[in-house]
């Protein structure tokens, strides 16, 4: 804290470019497809089987990959052409079911699923016909390789998606629960949790953390929330022209909704400087569309820090894209007491954020927040 204020007021001068580098990075991350090919698999799983992710339940859903990609295709797709507010279009297809053998691990299954995949395909999603263990974590997902041109095949770069059954229950009725799926999408675009390896999924704010969260106040809700500027500016869903740097004197700002339409003309994220690869994001949330079920509207705060400690394997000595280190700050889990009423202010990493009131003032549809470098 001592240091983030030296840089931010007795070194201020070297604060805009030492953001820089940390915001850089995110700028300079490879914005996500326009279309996006993902084939769909299934791993059946054979009772008994020595995978303890599923132990020794009995169940064993009746899917095919075809009825899976249909359903995909249907919700998960529209679900993301609204979070990416029509940037992003993942298109779902058919693979096959593979039979496991009894000493096959999913992960050896989803192997072979992108083994199989077809050549014009960029990510496999892999669904087991078994539920896990409760114990057990209900998916993953992954980037795979850096493609460095337009389009990698998934075989090459290994990208890819696995869930257990449990979201395919019958009791769901005739559509699954999304919001894991969406998750484990999102971990394939390569974004991280919001939320350290304690608290990876403490947050309602981000699809990205606890993406059932608007289920739990919206019984039936099949798809997750929205997600957070730093991770639409990371797959170019926020462009550079939508975020303000704060000067290290701080200052009044009016922001538009996050995750509102793109209006144009306007501070859609704001950074305060912390450290070199550390910076934190200021951010109007609006409670609509898929964050209607926050229960205000309100400023949220998060510390994005992309330092090489964050991570365990830190690349050219940053942690940056999946590995980038996000938590929402200034309010207890799951976060959703945002800042709002006018006066109220968060104290944060050596800045004094602190909501003006516009919320539904003067300005509809904006927040203002006045933001300032605190003294140690
Ligand atoms: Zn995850």
């Amino acid at each position: 804290m001592a240091a983030a204020f030296c840089l931010l007021t007795a070194c201020s001068a070297a604060s805009p470019r030492q953001v820089q580098r940390g915001l850089q990075l995110v700028l300079d991350h490879r914005a996500a497809p326009a279309v996006d090919t993902i084939e769909v698999f299934v791993c059946a799983v054979p009772l008994p089987t020595d995978d303890p992710i599923y132990g020794t339940l009995p169940l064993r859903l009746d899917l095919s990959a075809k009825t899976i990609a249909a359903a995909m295709e249907a919700h998960v797709r529209p679900y993301f052409t609204q979070l990416s507010h029509g940037r992003y279009q993942p298109h779902f297809t058919a693979g096959t079911t593979l039979t496991m053998d009894a000493g096959e691990t999913h992960d050896h299954c989803v192997d072979r699923a992108l083994d199989a995949s077809a050549v014009d395909v960029a990510a496999v999603l892999v669904v087991a016909n078994a539920e896990h263990l409760s114990t057990e974590p209900g998916g993953w997902g992954k980037p795979g390789a850096a493609c460095p041109t337009s389009f990698c095949r998934a075989a090459s770069t290994r990208r890819s998606a696995y869930v257990g059954a449990s979201d395919f229950h019958p009791d769901n009725g005739t559509v699954p629960l999304l919001d894991l799926i969406e998750h484990e999408l999102g971990h394939t675009l390569d974004l991280p949790h919001s939320g350290d390896a304690a608290a990876a999924y403490d947050s309602a704010l981000d699809v990205m953390s606890n993406s059932a969260a608007p289920r739990e106040v919206q019984p039936g809700r099949k798809d997750a929330q929205d997600t957070i500027a730093i991770d639409r500016l990371e797959l170019g869903w926020l462009s550079a022209a939508d975020v303000t740097v704060a000067p290290a004197g701080g200052g009044r700002f009016d922001l538009l909704p996050s995750n509102g339409d793109d209006v144009g003309g306007g501070t859609r994220l704001l950074v305060l400087p912390v450290s070199d690869l550390t910076f934190l994001t200021v951010e109007y949330l609006d409670n609509t569309g898929l964050d209607d079920a926050l229960p205000v509207a309100g400023i949220a705060v998060h510390r994005i820090d992309q330092s090489p400690g964050v991570c365990t394997k830190p690349a050219a000595g940053v942690c940056a894209g999946i590995d980038r280190e996000q938590i929402a700050l200034g309010s207890a889990p799951p976060h959703t007491d945002l800042l709002r009423a006018a006066g109220t202010t968060w104290t944060v990493d050596g800045w004094t954020i602190a909501a003006t009131g516009s919320v539904a003032g003067d300005a509809p549809g904006r927040a203002g927040v006045e933001v300032h470098a605190t003294g140690g």
